[in-house]
């Protein structure tokens, strides 16, 4: 049996023209299949299709309806495009073989854009892993990842849109500077974000020509897999201001690629990603790694110096004296694994020992007047001595004259009186002398002892002793000592069952404090904040003075976030509280980074990951803790 013809404009008196589009044909099917009032099986809609299509000829060589669910099952192995699928079943469930091999070629297109958008899929999502977020620690990525996986293995499109959505939310969680979540299946390449750590694939991609104008392979098609085209320009944008901030801003060689990277950006606006443009922004990026390279070596130079520097404190410091101390421990801070954190911790121990060593030279210089002023008191009275046996002398010969002229024992007795007298006066005078001089001895033995104490005191705080002075937490020292036995509970007892939180403390707005409250009211506020910072956490977490106003905690069998939440609880109890100074209400903050350590890690490297979340969280408004 014929169907009637349907009645659209294009198929109503003639078969439609083999111009037509699977499309417009599918539709004239559908139109024929209501008219003849058949059910749109696969196989009445096939017949439909190839009537419509002009082939009624081909019904002699379609299949019979029962090998419809086989012809059904090796379409959808052949294609994961339902459009292409249900073509394909059609196709060869009325014979028309002679139309296979354009359906297989548009197969095989779409199997290349596959497997492109999977590889593209897998780059990201290795970026996306190690790549830093906010809040997204790479522990949550891993879960997430797996969950998805569980969900969807067996679901090719299913897995990709659901990764393509994962993907989007880590990358909508960059540190720096936000980008855009990429929505939808293709935007790809926008979200590597200020980081820079990926080139976009417009510029990596080999500059091979595209293989003709319908550009189905190729660059172009892998420039427009890449990303569509209104995000190309995005793309460069995001470099340009990348190499901006990655550069000192008064660098005029980084003013002058991030204008490059610009022009660049608005051309691929214009003209869209040409190769040429490709070509160009793949060039200016080789200059900027140039650039970043010398800014690398720059800062290794410094730190290279610093060295030096430290070295030399260190021979020019007395043997065994505290500024050694210092030196070795600024030494070692250099040595450790680098970052600002590294650098401004030894800038921290450098002004701390330059502002001990000037408390030190100044009360030395003031032992050293009140001892001058010792012995000058001394002199005089051994001077004032000197005079007073003097004159005794001169007195006793005067009064041995008298003894020998004495001729009656009145005058002789009026001698012996004077010798007595004479004597008594001298004894007096040496007895007062005497007397002072052991009370300046006494004076100068104790200025000696007390620089002698001061020095041993500076020594034993800069080597020996775990304890802040200040604030009756762990200093540095004591910091180094809790953590080693943390790690070892951690590598015992394994970090999916124990794992530890490392927070990093920041007091906010701290020179403002000491400014206008004055230096004491500074001290207070930071015995005030390590004291309720220890009362409030649990017994075994641990509290130190990293130095300045930073503290370091250590939360044991922690997961991050609940870090994050105890650290949080911990700052909305301190807002609501005060300390008293000088009678007047004091308020003190602080901003958190907090982190999971990870096994093997120098605690330095875990805080140097919490620094950037205490950043992020001064950078967001402070008095709030942020996951990195
Ligand atoms: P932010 O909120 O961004 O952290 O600003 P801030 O003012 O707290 O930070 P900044 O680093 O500019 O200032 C820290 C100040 O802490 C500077 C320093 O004089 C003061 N400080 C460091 N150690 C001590 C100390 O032992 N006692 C007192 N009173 N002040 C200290
Ligand atoms: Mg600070
Ligand atoms: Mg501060």
């Amino acid at each position: 049996m014929s169907l009637p013809p349907s009645s659209a404009p294009s198929s109503s008196a003639a078969p439609a023209a083999a111009a037509n589009s699977p499309a417009t044909l599918a539709k004239g099917a559908l139109r024929r299949l209501a008219l003849a009032k058949l059910e749109p099986t696969p196989a009445n809609f096939a017949r439909a299709y190839a009537e419509e299509a002009g082939e009624p000829a081909a019904a002699e060589h379609a299949l019979p309806a029962r090998h419809r669910p086989v012809i059904d099952r090796l379409a959808a192995r052949c294609t994961d495009d339902p459009g292409l699928r249900t073509e394909l079943g059609a196709t060869l469930m009325a014979g028309r073989l002679d139309e296979l091999p354009r359906l297989l070629e548009r197969q095989a297109g779409a199997a290349v854009v596959q497997a492109r958008q999977w590889a593209e899929l897998v780059e990201r999502l290795a970026r996306g892993l190690e790549r830093g977020s906010r809040h997204w620690t790479g522990g949550r990525k891993k879960d997430s990842l797996q969950r998805v996986l569980d969900a969807c293995r067996s679901d090719g499109p299913r897995l990709q849109s659901r990764l393509r959505t994962l993907l989007s939310t880590w990358e909508a969680d960059a540190p720096d500077e936000p980008v855009e979540a990429a929505e939808g299946g293709d935007a790809t390449v926008g979200a590597d974000g200020p980081s820079g750590a990926a080139t976009p694939t417009a510029v990596t991609a080999p500059a091979e020509p595209p293989s003709g104008p319908a550009a189905g392979t190729g660059h172009a098609a892998e420039l427009r897999a890449a990303a569509p085209p209104g995000h190309h320009p995005r793309i460069v944008e995001a470099l340009a201001t990348t190499v901006r901030a990655g550069l000192a801003p008064q660098e005029p060689r980084a003013r002058e690629l991030a204008d490059e990277l610009a022009a660049l950006a608005e051309r691929i606006a214009r003209e869209g990603a040409t190769i040429s443009l490709a070509e160009g922004v793949a060039e200016v990026c080789q200059r900027v790694r140039c650039l970043y390279g010398l800014r690398h070596e720059l800062v290794d130079e410094l730190l290279g110096l610093c060295r030096t520097l430290t070295d030399g404190m260190a021979e020019l410091a007395e043997d065994g004296s505290w500024a050694q101390g210092q030196a070795a421990a600024l030494r070692q801070r250099l040595d450790g694994p680098q970052g600002a954190r590294a650098v401004r911790a030894a800038r921290a121990l450098l002004s701390d020992t330059r502002e001990r060593q000037r408390t030190l030279a100044s009360q030395r210089a003031q032992a050293r007047d009140a001892l001058k002023q010792v012995i000058g008191q001394m002199l005089t009275e051994i001077g004032t001595l000197d005079e007073a046996t003097g004159t005794f002398n001169t007195q006793v010969l005067a009064h041995a004259d008298t003894v020998q002229a004495a001729d009656t024992l009145e005058s002789l007795a009026e001698a012996v009186r004077q010798m007595v007298q004479d004597s008594h006066a001298v004894h007096a005078v040496v007895h007062a002398a005497r007397e002072r001089l052991s009370a300046e001895h006494g004076r100068a033995t104790a200025l000696e002892s007390q620089v002698r104490g001061l020095e041993a005191e500076l020594r034993q705080l800069s080597e020996e002793v775990g304890t802040d002075a200040l604030t009756q937490v762990a200093n540095r020292r004591g910091l180094g000592k809790v953590f080693e036995v943390e790690r070892a509970r951690v590598e015992r007892e394994g970090v999916e069952v124990a794992p530890l939180a490392v927070g990093l403390l920041d007091i906010d707005n701290f020179k403002k404090l000491n400014d206008t409250l004055g230096h004491a009211a500074g001290d207070e506020a930071l015995k005030s904040l390590a004291a309720r910072v220890k009362e409030w956490l649990r017994p075994i977490d641990h509290v130190a003075r990293f130095g300045g106003e930073e503290f370091v905690v250590l939360l044991p069998a922690t997961p991050v976030d609940e870090a994050q939440a105890a650290l949080t609880r911990l700052q909305r109890r301190l807002s609501a509280a005060l300390f008293m100074h000088d009678g007047r209400e004091v308020f003190v903050t602080f901003s958190a980074g907090v982190t999971a350590w990870r096994p093997g890690e120098a605690l330095e490297v875990a805080l140097e990951r919490a620094d950037e979340g205490l950043y992020e969280a001064k950078r967001t408004g402070k008095n709030r803790t942020c996951i990195t």
